[in-house]
């Protein structure tokens, strides 16, 4: 066989005896066809009738490299390496202040950069859908910050959201509220938190109200217990009036999710956990090196049983994804948002196996979107992040010790038998605890991988900021950007402002 046709040699690594490290061909991987005319052929200008964005929450190159690594081997590729169209794209929030032009944020948070996303319009760090100001608790503008899913429902599609974590949390909170603090999820937290917000105080309410109150057509996820908070003044909860008053259908487990095949009896809402989502997989949180090797002991290898065996009433992301493009599947189209959440909140708690198991299932929601496109070419697929995160692929060899990792590390056994350490260091100061739980890893400031498949996937390449990946979701190609952190690719109030020509990005 010539060198060159040897990438495929891991295939073969199933087939040895336990305990034997895969090998890996080092011969060149790359293809011998020129991929032009593919390319040429997959670029489709054509207005997309369905548009699914898939949001991987802290899902940075180095997550996505990690979780494949260990899942599928050196060699291998996940179902999101598939999407012919790929970008990066830059993330920054803005810092509180008096306008109108606002000083950069590089690290960001779930809640600016889902508004960057659904708005188009940067906004500052822990806001949803609403518009920067001086500080935290005052209120920022809401009405030019309409959201992606709130065009599509004007144009007369049906809408999705669905998520891992509490649904009011930040990130599928941004496209379907606006509100100051994205602590406000409940009724019971916003009377807290955000009181001139309350409907009470003539404000749009808390995050559970709002997304309700906008009918979205499909509600899945976590945060049961948002839902169970009582209306201002009222012994009534949001769950309560979503179905007395608003005609929701609710399911609390997968069994009564299974049964529900269509929305002519009224919209879904699905409410799966009091909390976020149990994780698919676990295992043990990253720690502090011993004194001597194995300095972080045997390499481990992850339970992903967990979901299965310990939450079997919660249904996996991969089904609620099918579910949800099953009921919103229709003549006009939809916009359906899946979110990833736990990738994140598992790198914030330096837990290896648990993020890595949250972007697996991540990528089988994925997988199964593109089975449906297959079929509904009419379709796009965006995938990305919010913002990186802290994990790292490091060395392991550490030098006697000094070449250990700053913070957290945990040795993982990847597909390939090979030992793979992952350190989290952006979180534990000089002297950091034996353990991180009581400590939050941080988010980082990296642009982070976009890809696309479909009409108009060709829009996601090179350089993107996240504001332009509204114009893409709308249907406006890359829309126009200034790279002014204090302004956006939306000039326009409601959305309304002139696209430009697809393709063209000169004068930016
Ligand atoms: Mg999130
Ligand atoms: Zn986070």
């Amino acid at each position: 066989m010539p060198v060159t046709r040897m990438r495929r040699a891991v295939a073969g690594a199933a087939l040895l005896g336990a305990g034997a490290i895969a090998t890996v061909a080092v011969a060149s991987g790359g293809s011998p066809a020129d991929r032009s005319a593919e390319l040429r052929a997959a670029i489709d200008a054509s207005k997309p009738r369905n548009v699914i964005l898939f949001t991987g929450d802290g899902m940075g190159d180095s997550e996505i490299t990690s979780a494949r690594y260990y899942a599928k081997g050196a060699s291998g590729r996940l179902a999101m390496d598939a999407l012919p169209f790929t970008g990066e794209d830059t993330t920054f929030s803005v810092k509180p202040g008096s306008g109108p032009d606002y000083a950069p944020d590089y690290v960001p948070d779930s809640a600016a950069t889902g508004t960057a996303w659904a708005t188009g319009r940067k906004t500052i760090d822990n806001r949803i859908s609403q518009g920067p100001s001086s500080a935290a608790n005052v209120p920022g503008d809401n009405a030019s910050y309409r959201t992606v899913l709130e065009l599509a429902q004007q144009a007369g599609k049906r809408v999705g959201n669905v998520s891992t974590a509490e649904i009011t949390d930040a990130t599928p909170a941004v496209l379907g509220s606006h509100i100051s603090q994205r602590a406000c999820q409940g009724p019971a937290n916003t009377r807290s938190t955000c009181p001139s917000e309350t409907k009470q105080a003539g404000g749009l309410g808390s995050i559970a109200e709002q997304l309700v109150d906008h009918r979205i057509d499909v509600i899945l996820g976590g945060g049961k217990s948002r839902f169970t908070q009582t209306l201002d003044g009222s012994s009534t909860t949001v769950l309560d009036r979503a179905q007395a008053q608003l005609g929701y259908r609710y399911a609390g487990n997968a069994t009564q999710l299974a049964g529900i095949s269509s929305l002519k009896n009224g919209p879904v809402l699905g409410l799966f956990n009091d909390g976020n989502m149990t994780t698919t997989w676990t295992g043990p949180s990253a720690r502090r090196p011993a004194a001597s090797a194995p300095y972080y002991g045997a390499p481990v290898r992850c339970d992903e049983t967990n979901r299965a065996t310990s939450a079997p009433g919660e249904p996996s992301l991969e089904q609620m994804t099918n579910k949800a493009i099953e009921l919103l599947d229709n003549k006009k189209g939809f916009f359906l948002q899946v979110e990833g959440a736990s990738i994140d909140k598992q790198d914030h708690a330096a837990n290896p196996c648990k993020q890595i198991g949250e972007l697996i299932a991540f990528d089988d929601a994925i997988a199964a979107a593109r089975r449906y496109q297959r079929t509904h070419p009419d379709t796009l697929i965006v995938v990305t992040a919010d913002h990186a995160h802290t994990s790292q692929i490091v060395p392991e060899d550490a030098s006697g010790g000094t070449g250990l990792p700053t913070g957290y590390a945990l040795d993982l056994q990847t597909k390939d038998d090979a030992t793979m350490r992952i350190a989290y260091g952006t979180a534990g100061g000089p002297t950091p605890p034996a353990t991180p739980d009581a400590l939050s890893q941080e988010h980082t400031g990296s642009e982070v991988r976009i890809a696309a498949s479909g009409p108009q996937a060709a829009n996601v390449n090179g350089i993107l900021d996240q504001t332009e990946l509204f114009s893409i979701l709308v249907g406006r190609g890359r829309g126009h950007s200034h790279g002014n952190p204090g302004h956006s690719s939306n000039h326009g109030r409601h959305g309304s402002h002139g696209a430009r020509p697809r393709g063209d990005r000169g004068h930016r």
